[in-house]
């Protein structure tokens, strides 16, 4: 059976300085797969060449079949995948109402309303702006957001950067939820306890090459790959 996601031996940077040197992976239908590794290790880099936002100078990305080289990030978007991005994104002027109805798509399973079933903080906080929410509710309204268009494929920058542990607790529950849901996650973190919580495989990025990949048994085994590719020193 073929991958939902394939990247294949991918090559990417920014004008002269190259960042990824060969990225593989993949991400099949009902799995979850973490993307880890230290800052600037290329893992942004690697969600925006699949988001259509950087073109790659070399390699493959094919979604369900489909080559994604040179196409705009709205028509990545239609085909299926949404990303919710390392800063969340959300519009801060606007009410969480607001963030979720402009995001809806015509055909989704999700609705304004589904949106609230789902995230009861939010559905407490729908006439507040979006710059006024904490920092856990903005991530679950770039979650929920990133949810409305209804993705085959959901793209997640590092979700738990700088919250705290009962708001990362929360957000691996909803996440867990998303997975039994049967969503399929490219999942970027730089916790070993998220990704061994959430994903059914890991891959390891270092100075833009892909050092490891395995399950999460092998993960937990791979104490001296986590200290050389992933400890921060
Ligand atoms: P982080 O956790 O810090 O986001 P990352 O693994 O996501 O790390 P990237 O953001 O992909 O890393 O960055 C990889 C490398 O590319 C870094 O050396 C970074 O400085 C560089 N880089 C990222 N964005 C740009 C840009 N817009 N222009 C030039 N260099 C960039």
């Amino acid at each position: 059976m073929s991958a939902l996601l394939e990247l294949d031996a991918i090559e990417a940077g920014y004008g002269k300085s190259r960042v990824l040197h060969g990225v593989t992976l993949s991400v099949a239908a009902g799995e979850t797969v973490a993307l880890l590794g230290r800052n600037g290790a290329g893992k942004t880099t690697t969600m925006r060449c699949i988001m259509g936002l950087l073109p790659p100078t070399a390699g493959r990305i094919a979604f369900d079949g489909r080559d994604l080289r040179g196409m705009p990030s709205h028509a990545v978007a239609r085909l299926g995948l949404s990303l919710v991005p390392e800063h969340r994104g959300v519009f801060a002027a606007l009410t969480v109402e607001e963030n979720l109805r402009l995001a809806v798509r015509r055909g989704s399973a999700w609705t304004f309303d589904s949106a609230m079933t789902m995230f009861p903080a939010l559905a407490a906080r729908r006439r507040t702006p979006g710059g006024k929410l904490s920092g856990g509710e903005q991530q679950m309204l770039a979650i929920a957001r990133a949810l409305m268009p209804g993705p085959r494929l959901l793209l997640l920058d590092e979700p738990t950067e700088g919250l705290a542990p009962v708001i990362v607790e929360r957000l691996v529950v909803l996440l867990k939820e998303l997975k039994a849901h049967g969503l399929p996650m490219l999942l970027v973190e730089q916790s070993l306890e998220v990704c061994r919580a959430v994903a059914d495989r890991h891959v390891m990025i270092d100075e833009g090459h892909i050092v490891w990949a395995g399950d999460t048994a092998a993960l937990g085994a791979a104490t001296d790959v986590v200290r050389r590719h992933l400890t921060l020193e």
